[in-house]
């Protein structure tokens, strides 16, 4: 069975690689804010370091090995052209033109084809626990604008009879070279914004990879993208951040070589009234902040889209369903960390992670 559905899921998945439209923007300079994971400070040899803004948070690059710079370059153009593609608020966008096309269908390139693809599938393996109609939901909340506000029980029923991810169509139409033609009811508005992150990560490490790079480190923000390992051929360290302690102090080292790790933590983007903390996951079911007993999900796996399309829905399925997620589809590890400080390990990670020395949490190592 859960060979079965691993292949299912994997074939689907190996329709699309990384299509990237190329461009000249320009690389602002920023000083990096402090994420999770934190890749943890290595030394030494020939690096190239940049800090960039996109996809709504800073990164931080860092590429050993020769022309450093151009590597740099190469996947800030690269994930800033799919920021231009995939941005749910750029005018002219493919997502922008999905939601303002008033239920006529549109045409989008390769990168939107394949998140939507992807999203539909994760859709459907998580019984709906990602949606990524959720939009206007998480707008009405006020993460969109940071003009948080609690919605009634009344707006949120009448808001989620406009959520269905099912609702979006797609179809190829080979005599127009492939094109991908999606509709979306008038009423409705889509966001890839929980899996567009990490797939730009992917995008920039194949990058990097088909460039000939075997070291280097990207973190965007809660993702974090390696290529190889360290170049002295060890394994990257990366700090797993300690949901309840600010941000920058870590709860456990995760060794990392040539993949993903990708985590969504209510941590994250969130907003306190009366004493009640209202974060930015939301349970498409209930249109609120989810709450399943979950602080924080990191899916470490080799493709960043699926990882971060895993962090956030095994997040809104809660730790029994996200583990049993696991043991069916497989194809990726996981570090769940509960509110009673427990910190749940799929068995792929018993040599690669562990807590820091002294911690107040507890490590439960899920064997299959
Ligand atoms: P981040 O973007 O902060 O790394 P995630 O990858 O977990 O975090 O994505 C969260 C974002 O995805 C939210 O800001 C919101 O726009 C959207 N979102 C929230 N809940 C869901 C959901 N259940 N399904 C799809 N998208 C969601
Ligand atoms: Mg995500």
């Amino acid at each position: 069975m859960k060979r079965f559905a691993a292949i299912l899921l994997a074939l689907t998945l190996l329709l699309a690689g990384c299509t990237v439209p190329v461009s000249p923007t320009p690389t602002p300079a920023l000083t990096p804010a402090t994420t999770s994971p934190i890749p943890l400070p290595t030394s030494g040899g020939d690096v190239a370091e940049s800090n960039i803004f996109a996809m709504d948070t800073v990164m931080s690059f860092r590429v050993h090995g020769e022309n450093g710079q151009d590597m740099l370059a190469l996947i800030a153009n690269a994930i800033n052209a799919l920021e231009r593609e995939l941005s749910v608020t750029r005018e002219g966008s493919d997502v922008w033109r999905i939601n303002h096309a008033g239920g006529e269908s549109v045409t989008v390139g390769e990168a939107a084809a394949y998140l939507l693809s992807l999203a539909k599938e994760l859709g459907d393996s998580t019984g709906g626990a990602l949606d990524m109609t959720m939009y206007p939901v998480v707008k009405a909340w006020g993460f969109t604008t940071s003009e948080y506000r609690v919605p009634s029980g009344s707006e949120l029923s009448g808001l989620l009879e406009h959520v269905d991810y099912q609702k979006v169509e797609t179809e190829q139409k080979p005599a127009d070279l492939g094109d991908t033609y999606v509709t979306l009811p008038a009423d409705m508005e889509l966001d890839l914004g929980s899996i567009a992150k990490g797939y730009a990560g992917e995008c920039a490490a194949n990058l990097l990879r088909e460039n000939g790079v075997t070291s280097a480190l990207l973190n965007m923000g809660g993702n974090v993208q390696s290529v190889g390992s360290k170049p002295d051929g060890s394994p990257w360290r990366i700090g797993i951040q300690d949901p309840n302690e600010t941000t920058g102090s870590y709860l456990g080292i995760l060794q990392l070589v040539d993949q993903a790790a990708i985590t969504s933590g209510g941590y994250e983007r969130f907003f306190e009234e009366d004493g009640v903390r209202y974060w930015h996951i939301m349970d498409p079911h209930t249109g609120a902040p989810a709450r399943s007993g979950l602080v924080s999900v990191t899916i470490v796996g080799n493709k960043g889209g699926l990882c971060d399309g895993l962090s956030t829905a095994l997040f809104v399925l809660g730790r029994e369903k996200a583990l049993d997620y696991w043991r069916t589809y497989g194809g990726f590890e996981a570090i769940l960390v509960d509110e009673d400080n427990n910190v749940w390990v799929t068995g792929g990670l018993k040599d690669s992670f562990a807590l820091v020395e002294g911690s107040s949490y507890t490590l439960r190592l899920v064997e299959e």
